[in-house]
This record gives structure tokens, sequence and C-alpha cells, in this order.
């Protein structure tokens, strides 16, 4: 490793705590990040730098060095983590094959976030894989990353994008990247399944007590903590799949490994937005029999919940009977918390203050007519109450102007005006996505002409999603309707 030329690296402010490389060894293995043969910092996010208190000239000069692989911060205890996961329905034992942990950063108002470089090179779990990403999936992870943050759905987040100067071998040769990624944790379903496939019950307990402690504090002291566990993470994940079906997210690799127990968004693969409402949208190469399609992704969360509530028997009683009793009865609310929460964001899409009996008919009208009518989901929905709708093709379905009638009949049953449902839509419809066709435009721009401009535009728009000004931008096109016909992503391995 070659040893740095900054005489002060902390200079950029990181504070890492290591609490994670203090648990059982059998978690993770001690890695340090390969070294890349020519750093260099592509893209440096600023806001996110500022929000964990870091110094952005410091990261500016060394970023390339630290980010990319090449030095290690004094206080960094850099790990792979291991896990587990279910991979389309089959299980197999993982672990970090292509990324390290640097450490966790306490920011100045001591809130605790992992660091983790991706595409850092080999570790003791990359089995036939060479530990290193190309640029355009980083590129897209960190695009599509910060549209969630922007939208207010909770997620990893990208503070930046390294090129190695070295090429990976796939398909084809491709420049590579390493990006550093930003989580609350990166504890997913598939730690836990980790630690229940060894059959260590005390391995477990020492998991479930740290993920506790980390992010659920308020019921460290609960009659039975596992139960309440579950029943947290039940809760988070019902509430983040609800926001990614109001905005047209689909995660594209639900594996259970990629589930992250704090409920953000993570590992950023073959994701895509939605064009057309259609819930049998699947963009993945991989994902031939749709199980991960947009519609499909409540299910999934579910069965995802329950190989998560496997993991927690032993903890939950020591009479496994009644442990299945306990969990059962968790698992079985998910649906019925999905779909308040769905329905909650939905009425707020529909300018809906309170609550009636037929909202959910009202809702699922609305969505039968935009698939009838190939209708674009986010721009319907920012187009509902203003003069925009009478351009689009879906206006000149009889059915969907009746609709439009029971609709403005709804929002005259509330207290609050029509002005006020706008303020509300306008905050909860967003203008901007990042639209499949502008990200790969960004993405080839990036890596294939060496120009940055593209990318940075998409950027400055997708992180202004409610901005009212954007409605005639290119941003807010969907593309040709070929395009999603022929659209293929892939999980960037
Ligand atoms: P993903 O599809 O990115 O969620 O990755 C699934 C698993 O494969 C994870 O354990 C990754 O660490 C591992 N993996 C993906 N790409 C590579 C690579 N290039 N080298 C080693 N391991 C990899
Ligand atoms: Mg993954």
């Amino acid at each position: 490793m070659k040893t740095s030329s900054y005489s002060a690296p902390e200079q950029s402010g990181f504070k890492f705590d290591n609490s994670y490389a203090k648990l059982a060894s059998k978690l993770y293995q001690k890695q340090k990040p390969e070294a890349a043969r020519n750093p260099n910092l592509l893209l440096l996010n600023h806001a996110l730098a500022k929000t964990l208190g870091l110094n952005v000239q410091a990261l500016e000069k060394e970023g390339a060095e630290y980010l990319g692989g090449n030095a290690l911060y004094a206080t960094a205890e850099p790990i792979a983590q291991a896990y587990a996961g279910h991979q389309f329905g089959g299980f197999n034992m993982l672990g970090d094959g292509r990324a390290v942990l640097l450490g966790e950063h306490i920011t100045p108002d001591n809130k605790r976030f992992d660091i983790q470089l991706k595409g850092s090179g080999r570790t003791a779990y990359s089995r036939s894989g060479d530990g290193r990403a190309a640029l355009a999936p980083m590129l897209r992870e960190y695009i599509i990353s910060e549209a969630m943050h922007a939208l207010g759905i909770p997620t990893t987040r990208s503070l930046a994008v390294v090129t190695t100067g070295e090429m990976v071998y796939r398909d084809d040769a491709y420049p590579g990247a390493v990006l550093t990624r930003v989580a609350s944790s990166h504890i997913r379903i598939g730690t836990f399944q980790y630690a229940s496939a060894l059959q260590d019950r005390q391995l477990l307990a020492e998991l479930a007590d740290y993920t506790i402690h980390r992010h659920f504090p308020e019921i460290a002291a609960a009659e039975n903590k596992y139960a309440r566990l579950l029943e947290k993470v039940i809760d988070l994940q019902a509430s983040l799949i609800a926001k990614w079906m109001q905005v047209g997210f689909i995660h594209g690799v639900m594996n259970t490994d990629n589930m992250s127990i704090c409920g953000e968004t993570i590992d950023y693969g073959p994701c895509a937005f939605m064009n057309n409402y259609d819930p049998g949208t699947v963009f993945s190469s991989i994902d031939s029999k749709g199980r991960y399609a947009f519609g499909n992704q409540a299910p999934i969360a579910h069965w995802n919940l329950y190989r998560f509530a496997e993991t927690l028997l032993p903890l939950i009683n020591t009479d496994e009977d009644q442990s299945i009793v306990t969990a059962k009865e968790l698992l079985e609310a998910f649906p019925a918390r999905f779909l308040a929460y769905w329905l909650a964001g939905m009425r707020h899409k529909l300018g809906l203050f309170n609550q009636e009996q037929g909202d959910l008919e009202l809702v699922e009208d609305l969505l039968m007519y935009m698939q009838k009518n190939n209708a674009d989901y986010t721009n319907t929905f920012r187009s509902l109450g203003k003069e925009l709708l009478k351009t689009m093709q879906i206006y000149h379905d009889a059915g969907f102007k009746n609709w439009l009638q029971a609709w403005e009949a709804r929002l005259s049953r509330q207290q609050e005006n029509f002005a006020q449902s706008l303020t509300l839509m306008d905050r909860t419809n967003p203008a901007i996505i990042p639209r499949n066709h502008l990200v790969e435009d960004a993405i080839s721009a990036a890596v294939d002409q060496q120009t940055l401009q593209p990318l940075e535009q998409l950027l400055s728009a997708i992180t202004a999603p409610y901005s009212t000004d954007a409605v005639h931008s290119k941003f807010t096109q969907p593309p040709e309707p070929s395009f999603d016909i022929h659209y293929k992503t892939f999980c960037g391995t």
C-alpha cells in the first residue's frame, strides 16, 4: 500500500468508531482495500460531505487516495462483512465480495454512519469475483440513491466516485471505479441469515442485541425485545416499499442480502423508475420471471420478512412452537400495514387530507385508467388538477373523465380548499424522477466521452424533484415508447 503524501489526513473530518469490528469475529474478516493504479476523484457529494461534518476542500485533495483505497485513515479498521442471502429464492452464503467497511463515522451531531468503499478489490468473500466494480454501475448507484434521498425515501447515500485507472473485465473491458457509500448500517436480513446458518445462538443474540442497540434503543428494555425487533423491521419494510410504490421505483433485485434491517433502500443494481404505469414492469436482465416486478415488491418484501423471522425464532422464545405463533402473528400484519402506508401516501398524491371508505377504490380506478392508456405514472399525478392534463392522451378516455369528476367530488368533501390540495400534491408528486433514458445518456457521456456535464445537470435536476418550474424541462419528458420495450438493466457485477 502506498503511504499518503498528506501529512494530516484527519483534516477531512472523518472520525471513525468501529463498533461492528468489535463484534464476534465470525461476522466479518479484517480486510484492507486494494490499491488502485491511478485513482482520480471523479465525483464528490458536497452537500452530503457537509451533512456528515466533513471538510470538502480536504476531501477534494485527499479523496482520490483515501476513497480509492490507496491510503487508509488512521482510525479506520476496515472489514468485509459476512452475510448470506436468498438470491432469487435460492440460499447462499455470501459477504462483501467487492466492498470494505472503513468504519463508522461519527458526525459532529453524534450520528453514526457506515462508510463503505464499494469496488475496492477482493475479499475473503469474493468467491470467483474480482472484487472490482465498473464505473457505469457506480455512477448509476450515485445518481439513483441521491434521487431517492431527494424524494424523501430512506436510502444509503453516495459520497464519492473515484475512478481506479484500471479496467474491469466482464463481457467486455470497462473502466473501474470505487463508490463511497454511506449507510445507517449495512446490517441486512442476510446478516441474520448468516448467523442463523452457523447455528450459533450466541452469535445470533449478539447480532440482534447489537442491532437493537444501534437502531432501536427504545426496545432494548422491552419484555420480548426480539419480537419487538421483528415488529420494527416489518414496519420499516412496509413503510419503505410503500414509498417505492408511490414514486414508481423498481429495486430489481430484492434478494434478502439486499434488504437493510434499518429500512434504507440499499444495493442499487438493476433498479429503475417506471415510466408508463404497469405493475408488471421489469427491467432487470436477470429477472426473467418477474419475481421483482414493480407490482410484486410488497409480496416479495413479505416473503423476505418470513426469512428474517425464521432467523429470530430461537431468540423470541425458548419454546419453538410459541416463537412461531408470535412471529406468525406479527408477519400476518404486514399486508395491512403496507396497505395503510401506501394508501396514506396515495391520498396525499390525490390531494386528500381526510379519509373516506371509498378512497382505495378511487386510487385503484385511477391506476386502472393509467394502465389502460399507457399513461406516464409520474406526469399523470403531477398534472392532476392542472391545465397540462388536457394535453395528455388519458384525458380523452371517457371513463377517466368520469373518474376526474368523482375525484373532484371527493375533494369537495373535505375542509381544505383546492389550492391547499394542489400544494399538498406538488409536495408529494415529483415532477422529476431519474428517467432511465436520461440516466443512460448521462452515464454514457461520463464513461464514453469523459464529459461530466450531462451528469451534473441530471444530478441538479433530480435533487430538486418537486421544483415547480420544471414542468417543461427535458427532465420531465418520458422516452419514446420503444425505449422501454428494449430497455434492460444489469446488476453490474
Ligand atoms: P449484488 O448482486 O451486488 O448484491 O452482489 C451479490 C453478491 O456477489 C455479494 O456478496 C457481492 O459482494 C458479490 N459480488 C458482486 N460482484 C462481485 C465482484 N465483482 N467480485 C466479488 N464479489 C462480487
Ligand atoms: Mg448486494
